[in-house]
């Protein structure tokens, strides 16, 4: 049995409650025990990270890149392995699993580069015979608190620029994934970071979290989860004294248009994987597919065949399309939805209804609804499942409208040959991420990630744009 501790000033730390991960491909598998930490321990992880900050901002590029590298090097020898506990815990596929553990290894590899690309500039003054230098720093002691869907990534795109900038950190990761996040803090620690730098506190949002927000030592704090909890947390940052610096990636209600010039093969499959791979659990999934007239009937047609032949099953068997809902709760939310759109009169054309596996699991077939206003709250609000909603419209300028039309604005697509439509939908999408005959779930890297609207806050992550949210600027004048 996999126990998964805190580390704390560099002790793992096993004492206090327990509470077992659940695999939710399989409900009898326990994938391991979790230590529950405490507002105690959360405290005590902020003070060790605080007594770190100095060092470790002040430390060189090198050693910082040496400690990213060998991390980013062991998380890709060892991407089968953890890609199978991830898929054990969260329920995302294997392929799936074994692909977001290759991207966090990809992450750390991007961002030890970073350590020796810090840069300022140097201006001349207005005022004459003065230098003036810009350079970033380091905020201190940061606090990322991240949600059950990307157990890996997403601790990974937080961890790695917060310590490649030569911040401290404290990470809180969602409670009912620990085990993922466990791995990579155990890899990083072992890599040689020095005690305190990187701090893990598994536990309650209400509790751990709480401390994160509410503590004076912490500078900053980025948040991935929905859109509740991140208007909590926004709260609790400009409440605190001094306030806190914040970033906030949260929920969507994706748009994917497909024009009757749309190549229909693509469309469908851009519809699919962007619809319910991951289980639809997906911030960036596409829950509204955009259908003008002249394609609707064809696409709805290949749509359905395309996932009447997609294998729903336990996430670590081979063959398995897409696994189970993540537990009881996101599964009775789904179906919450489902009914809902049923009561809302739009039509259930495919699936929705829950399915018997070998082990007892959260098996969902994957529903698609037709005949959908975007007005009903299937179109409106976030399922978080593997729910879609066809949204039949007249035009490219009716589709236009209709993808905007929404209080989200995370990722977006469209699915045409025309260069003239895939240009304009570019330049108006009110997203954050367009894409055009591609997937809209999918995302590299090495660029800025993140949303507008009601889906984000703050600074953009990933690539070098991390760089404005994991420093701070600070202009020095100098008359020599
Ligand atoms: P959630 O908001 O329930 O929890 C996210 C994290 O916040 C967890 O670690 C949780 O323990 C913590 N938390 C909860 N209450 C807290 C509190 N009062 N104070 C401090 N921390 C608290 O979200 P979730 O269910 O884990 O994740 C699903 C949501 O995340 C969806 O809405 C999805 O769209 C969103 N998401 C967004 C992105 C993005 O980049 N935009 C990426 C992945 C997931």
């Amino acid at each position: 049995m996999l126990m998964f501790n805190n580390l704390i000033d560099g002790e793992w730390l096993s004492d206090g409650a327990r509470a077992p991960n659940v695999n939710p491909s399989d409900t009898k598998d326990i994938v391991g025990e979790a230590v529950r930490g405490t507002r105690a321990q959360a405290e005590a992880a902020i003070a060790a990270a605080k007594a770190a900050f100095p060092a470790w901002s002040r430390s060189t590029p090198q050693a910082r890149y040496d400690i990213l590298k060998k991390a980013s090097d062991e998380i890709l020898a060892r991407k089968d392995e953890l890609g199978r506990l991830l898929s054990r815990e969260e329920g995302k596929t294997l392929p799936e699993g074994i692909g977001e553990v290759a991207r966090a290894g990809q992450i750390f590899a991007f961002f030890a580069g970073e350590c020796l690309r810090m840069a300022g500039e140097k201006l001349a003054s207005v005022r004459p015979g003065i230098d003036i230098e810009i350079t970033r720093e380091a905020l201190g002691v940061v606090g990322l608190i991240t949600p059950w869907n990307f157990p890996i990534a997403i601790p990974a795109w937080k961890i790695a620029p917060a310590l490649a900038y030569g911040n401290t950190v404290v990470v809180k990761p969602a409670d009912l994934v620990p085990g993922s996040t466990w791995a990579l803090v155990d890899i990083l620690h072992r890599a040689g970071l020095p005690k305190g730098v990187l701090n893990l506190v598994i536990g309650r949002g209400s509790e751990v979290g709480a401390v994160l927000l509410e503590h004076p030592d912490v500078a900053a704090i980025s948040f991935t989860g929905s859109v509740a909890t991140g208007q909590k947390v926004a709260a609790a940052c400009i409440a605190s004294r001094p306030m806190k610096k914040f970033q906030l990636e949260m929920g969507g209600k994706n748009p994917l248009v497909v024009l009757d010039d749309a190549d229909l093969k693509v469309a469908v499959e851009c519809a699919a994987n962007s619809a319910f791979f991951s289980t639809g659990q997906r911030c960036t999934a596409a829950s509204r597919l955009i259908v003008t007239a002249g394609i609707h009937d064809r696409f709805v047609e290949a749509l359905t065949e395309r996932m009447r032949g997609l294998k729903v099953d336990d996430a670590v068997k081979a063959g398995t399309d897409i696994g189970p809902v993540v537990d009881q709760s996101q599964l009775d939310q789904d179906l919450k939805y489902i009914s809902i759109g049923k009561d809302e009169g739009a039509k259930l054309a495919f699936g929705g209804e829950l399915l018997n596996r070998a082990a007892p699991g959260f098996y969902l077939q994957p529903a698609l609804f037709t005949g959908v206003a975007n007005t009903m709250r299937i179109a409106r609000e976030e399922i978080f499942g593997p729910v879609a909603a066809v949204i039949r419209v007249k035009d490219y300028a009716e589709a236009l409208a209709t993808a905007n039309d929404t209080e989200f604005g995370l990722s977006s697509g469209i699915c045409t040959t025309s260069l003239k439509y895939a240009s304009d939908y570019k330049r108006n999408s009110e997203a954050g991420m367009v894409m055009v005959n591609l997937p809209i779930a999918g995302v590299d890297y090495h660029v800025p990630f993140g949303g507008r609207k009601g889906s984000s806050f703050g600074a953009r992550e990933q690539g070098r744009y991390a760089a404005e949210f994991y420093t701070t600027v600070k202009t020095a004048y100098t008359m020599p």
